[in-house]
C-alpha cells in the first residue's frame, strides 16, 4: 500500500523506503520546485537466496499529484474568489456546529447579498462584476477571525460561519463588514465603485445564551444535544435551518431598503 512522507526531505524519505518492501510516495524539493516520486523497493538476492542488496525504482508521478491537488482545490474552493464553495462550507460547518454545541459555545452564520449586482455588471461588464466579487472575498478575509468560515454560497451570495459568536457579537462583525464595503470602494475605469450588501444573521444558543433563530430556543438546544452526540446528519439539519432563518433575515433587509444587517428573531418571524 502506498504511503506518503508529508514533509520529509529526499534522502531521509529514501533511506526509510529502502528499510521496507512497501511502496512509498515521496515529496523532492529541489530549489523551490516541488517533484513526487514513488519509490519500489525489492530485495535481490543472490543464487543461495541471500540478500545481494537492494532494487530501488523511482517513478515520477508529479504530474498526477498535481492534478489530485487541482482536483481538490475544484472540490472545495470558488473557482473565481479563492474562498471555499458551498459544498465545503456545509461540511466544514457541520463540523463546527458540532465542535461548538459539544463545547457549550453558540455558533453564528451570517448570510449576506450584494445590493443591486445586476447594475454593476449592466455597467461596467461582467469583468468589473466579477473584480467586485474578488473585492468583497478579500475585504471579508481581512475583517474574519482565522476561526471564521468564509465561503461563495451563491452568485453574489456570501456566507460566514462564526464560531463562539452570540448573534449579537455576529451582527457587530456584519455592521464591520458593512462599514470595511462602505470605505474601501473598488478602483473600475473612470472612477470608484461603491457597493452595499445585506445581511441575515442567526445563532445557535450555547449554553443558556439566547438563541437568535426562528427555530427557537428549545429546538435550538434539541438540536444541540443531537450534534453532541454526534449525530452528525442533525447537526447537518441544523445548519440549513440557520442558513434558513439567516435567509428570512437577509429578505428582511432586502425589504427594509438593503445596505443593513438583520438578526432572525427567536421564535418567530425575522424582524
Ligand atoms: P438585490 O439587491 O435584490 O440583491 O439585486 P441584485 O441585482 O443584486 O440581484 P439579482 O439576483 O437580480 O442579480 C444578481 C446578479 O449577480 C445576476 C447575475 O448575473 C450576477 N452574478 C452571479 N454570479 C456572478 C459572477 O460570478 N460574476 C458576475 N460578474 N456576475 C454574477
Ligand atoms: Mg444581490
Ligand atoms: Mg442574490
Amino acid at each position: 500500500m502506498p504511503r506518503s512522507c508529508p514533509g520529509m526531505g529526499g534522502s531521509e524519505a529514501l533511506a526509510k523506503a529502502s528499510d521496507g518492501a512497501d511502496i512509498q510516495e515521496i515529496p523532492w524539493r529541489v530549489e523551490d520546485r516541488s517533484y513526487h516520486y514513488q519509490v519500489r523497493t525489492s530485495v535481490v538476492r543472490n543464487r543461495g537466496g541471500l540478500e545481494a542488496g537492494k532494487l530501488i525504482v523511482l517513478i515520477d508521478i508529479t504530474q498526477r499529484v498535481q492534478l489530485q491537488e487541482q482536483l481538490r482545490q475544484m472540490a472545495y474552493y470558488d473557482g473565481l474568489t479563492g474562498v471555499y464553495n458551498r459544498a465545503r462550507f456545509m461540511s466544514l460547518g457541520t463540523s463546527m456546529l458540532i465542535e461548538a454545541a459539544s463545547a457549550g459555545e453558540p455558533l453564528a452564520v451570517i448570510l449576506f447579498d450584494i445590493d443591486h449586482f445586476k447594475r454593476i455588471n449592466d455597467t461596467y461588464g461582467h469583468d468589473v462584476g466579477d473584480q467586485a466579487l474578488l473585492h468583497i472575498a478579500d475585504l471579508c478575509r481581512r475583517a474574519l477571525r482565522t476561526e471564521d468560515l468564509l465561503a461563495r454560497y451563491g452568485g453574489e451570495e456570501f456566507v460566514i460561519a462564526l464560531p463562539g459568536l452570540t448573534a449579537e457579537r455576529a451582527e457587530s462583525a456584519a455592521h464591520r463588514i458593512r462599514r470595511e464595503l462602505a470605505a474601501q470602494p473598488l478602483d473600475v475605469p473612470g472612477g470608484e465603485l461603491r457597493m452595499t450588501a445585506s445581511f441575515g444573521i442567526a445563532a445557535t444558543a450555547g449554553l443558556g445564551g439566547d438563541a437568535r433563530s426562528a427555530a427557537g430556543l428549545a429546538e435550538g438546544a434539541r438540536a444541540e444535544a443531537d450534534a453532541v452526540e454526534g449525530a452528525g446528519a442533525d447537526a447537518g439539519t441544523q445548519l440549513k435551518r440557520l442558513l434558513k432563518q439567516a435567509d428570512l433575515a437577509l429578505y428582511a433587509a432586502k425589504q427594509g431598503g438593503r445596505d443593513a444587517v438583520r438578526l432572525a428573531a427567536v421564535g418567530g418571524a425575522s424582524a
